[in-house]
């Protein structure tokens, strides 16, 4: 057996009860996991400092002295124990809050000691907080070198009293066993071309480093290593899925897409949208089946684009559905796709949950018979009696409302899978996009149409509300159209309604009758009555549409010029980003005012000055990102990513790219991994492919 598949219980100072720590806290079972249990950080502490030159912060420092006297000293709760520590010159105290007794008989008065830890200080008298104390003499004595690794630790470890000192003992011990033969698994190409360090030098400097040059070498290396194996596995999956899954062809663009394209089209496409039609057109002829995301951010024009695949699958003879994540939005894009196809010889039919009785049977007769080329709806499209003849197509748009495995369900309706185009307004980092979503290709509509104006957003408090009730009535009196949206949570959903109500009273009040009208939308209302007041708003027949967050998703009025968001701190986001797009969709100079009391957290204040400082959805998705970390985006829960140990999704952009260019590569040239200088990454690779997270096989 390999000798690092060895349980931990037999590496000397563990045992068992140790061992079942380790392995209940940190996932750590054999010789292997703990070789590749890195530090999180390192200290340098080839510093001692002079207590009267102590930085006045909360640095971790470390001191050399002795201790002069301990005493316990009465406190709220219990007592603490104290140590004065005495550099000879000055002095500080040392502190514990638990375990006293313990603690108290292992102390050595006047006996040279290095204490280090974090610092605090009460007024200007400092004090250091459970230190970690070492004789002088053992210290001298140890390998303690300059700069010192602090590994991952669990609040439960520290109380069992698994120290630092005896983590870093475990891998003297560890080392001591297995020797340092570590096998390289990258080519030596790649290293070469990539300045990469040898994977012996990096993990035998990930627990022992000699100094921090050494250091971010060692760390590249092994984030490039991780990288590059995830990216290896994403994209053999891809390829392995082209492979499996076949698709329709469509070979051609016919009467369809020409008369509409040449006859109809009611703009010029922009020069991504240009480019993204073309991407699908291919990748609907290969025989494949297409899977592709559409990312464009709010405004973009992605529904141009879908309804031209729409087309393109029509003059293939099959037929086309998209979905839309709110009624509303499935209405809007049933009458734009409507009035676009009146000059063309083609059926589109409406399915939602209030289409009932006769009417829905029609639509489920007519499917079946191939009579209806495109259906446009929500949810009740994967309802198994929707039953079409032969979906070639099928559009999700918003998908963040969607779930993957309803997204698998559409592909259960005929013997091929329809091509699938998911399109989003969510964009999140192209880099982070393909490692989060291995199995999809991307398109990113990167422009927006010409002549938009930036859309100006500013951040007010209730002080300034008669102020912007005045740029209201201005705005309303230059014919433009406003919205006011209330949060909606469902913990405090009482109190959120109570505030919409009142808001939309106030409101009332303020703009009354018969100069003003004004719609409220929310969640409480019937479909029908929501439907009624909506569109009274879309035909400009009342000028505030008040609502809750059912408007968020892809609405279009473009003569809507002012976004007004109540209690904006309490929005995430992108969710504040995508109710921002609602406006600027016409000509005019659309405003966006966030609302906010003046007591805000740090994170809200920071997603707010986002909001007012850019309109570009990929800069506040990153922004987003590191607020909320990646463990939140779509999809990442299944696709490995957040079992990353070493590398950085958000920081590590750059060294991901450079991974997934020469995965790509690799793949391209030698996809059986068969050339000689491919070796070690086929073994690599087929240990990783056998086990879930790759850090417990490679070595
Ligand atoms: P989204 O990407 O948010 O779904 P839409 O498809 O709703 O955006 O498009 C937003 C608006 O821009 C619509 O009114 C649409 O007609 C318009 N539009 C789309 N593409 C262009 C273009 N190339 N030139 C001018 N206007 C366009
Ligand atoms: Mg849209």
């Amino acid at each position: 057996m390999d000798p690092l598949q060895t349980s931990i219980e037999y590496l000397k100072g563990i045992g068992p009860n140790r061992a079942a720590l380790l392995r209940e806290e940190l996932g750590i079972r054999t010789y292997q996991d703990l070789l590749h249990f890195f530090p999180n950080r390192y200290i340098d502490r080839s510093r001692f400092y002079a207590i009267n030159q102590l930085p006045q912060n909360n640095a971790e420092v470390q001191v050399k002295g002795e201790i002069i006297q301990i005493k316990t000293v009465p406190q709220k709760r219990g007592k603490r124990l104290v140590a004065v520590f005495s550099d000879g010159r000055s002095q500080m105290e040392l502190v514990w809050f638990r375990g006293h007794k313990w603690i108290q008989e292992q102390l050595k008065l006047n006996t040279p000691y290095v204490a280090f830890g974090r610092l605090s200080w009460f007024g200007s008298k400092a004090n250091m907080p459970h230190p970690e104390l070492t004789l002088e003499a053992e210290y001298e004595a140890s390998n303690i070198g300059a700069l010192h690794p602090v590994y991952p630790s669990t609040e439960k470890l520290i109380n069992k009293g698994f120290t630092q000192r005896i983590m870093k003992q475990m891998m003297v011990n560890l080392f001591g066993l297995i020797g340092n033969q570590f096998k390289e698994n990258l080519p030596d190409y790649m290293l070469a071309e990539l300045k990469l360090v040898s994977r012996k030098e990096a993990i035998i400097n990930a627990h022992f480093p000699s100094d921090t040059g050494v250091l971010k070498q060692v760390q590249r290396r092994l984030k490039f290593e991780e990288l590059f194996y995830i990216q290896m596995q994403l994209i053999q999956k891809n390829r392995l899925q082209k492979q499996k899954i076949k698709g329709y062809v469509f070979p051609q663009v016919g009467d369809a897409f020409n008369t509409y394209f040449k006859e109809h089209l009611p703009f010029q496409l922009t020069g991504a949208q240009q480019r993204v039609v073309k991407e699908i057109r291919q990748d609907m002829g290969t025989g494949k089946q297409m899977n592709r995301l559409l990312q464009g951010d709010v405004g973009s024009g992605k529904t141009i684009v879908a309804f031209l695949s729409m087309l393109i699958a029509k003059d293939n003879a099959f037929q086309s559905s998209l979905m839309a994540p709110t009624e509303i939005l499935a209405i809007q894009h049933y009458q734009s796709i409507q009035d676009a196809i009146g000059c063309l010889p083609l059926r589109v039919a409406l399915l939602t949950g209030s289409i009932k009785g006769t009417e829905r049977k029609n639509i489920y007769a007519d499917l079946a018979d191939g009579k209806i080329d495109f259906l446009i709806g929500t949810h009740a499209l994967i309802e198994d009696k929707v039953q079409f003849k032969n979906l070639g197509l099928a559009i999700i748009d918003e998908q963040h409302r969607f779930g993957v495995a309803q997204r698998a369900k559409l592909w259960r309706k005929n013997d091929l899978p329809p091509h699938v185009l998911v399109m989003t307004a969510t964009p999140i980092p192209r880099t982070l996009a393909m490692s989060v979503y291995g199995d999809l290709d991307i398109s990113v509509i990167d422009e927006l149409p010409p002549g938009r104006k930036e859309i100006k957003t500013v951040l007010r408090t209730d002080a300034n509300r008669l102020n912007v009730f005045k740029f209201i009535r201005d705005e309303i009196a230059k014919g433009r159209q406003i919205y006011v949206v209330y949060p909606l949570i469902q913990e405090s959903e009482k109190m959120d309604y109570k505030d919409l109500m009142d808001g939309y009273e106030s409101l009332v009040r303020s703009f009354p009758l018969p100069d003003y009208r004004i719609s409220i939308v929310h969640g409480q209302m019937k479909a029908a009555d929501k439907d009624y007041e909506m569109q009274r708003f879309v035909e400009g027949k009342t000028q505030i549409m008040v609502a809750t967050t059912v408007i968020e998703v892809g609405v279009n009025v473009p003569n809507a010029s002012v976004m007004i968001i109540e209690s904006a701190e309490r929005f995430g986001l992108s969710q504040l980003h995508q109710l921002r797009g609602r406006v600027g969709r016409g000509a005019d100079q659309s405003y966006c005012i966030l609302m906010s009391g003046n007591k805000r957290s740090q994170e809200a204040q920071t997603r707010l000055q986002t909001m007012v400082q850019t309109n570009d959805g990929f800069e506040i998705a990153e922004v987003d990102l590191r607020l909320r970390g990646p463990g939140n985006l779509m999809g990442t829960q299944q696709s490995g990513v957040l079992q990353l140990k070493i590398a950085d999704l958000l920081k590590d952009q750059e060294i991901l790219k450079i991974a997934r260019f020469y995965a790509q590569k690799i793949v391209e040239v030698d996809p059986e991994l068969s050339s000689e200088k491919h070796q070690r990454v086929r073994q690599t690779y087929a240990k990783i492919s056998a086990h879930k997270n790759i850090w417990n096989y490679i070595s």
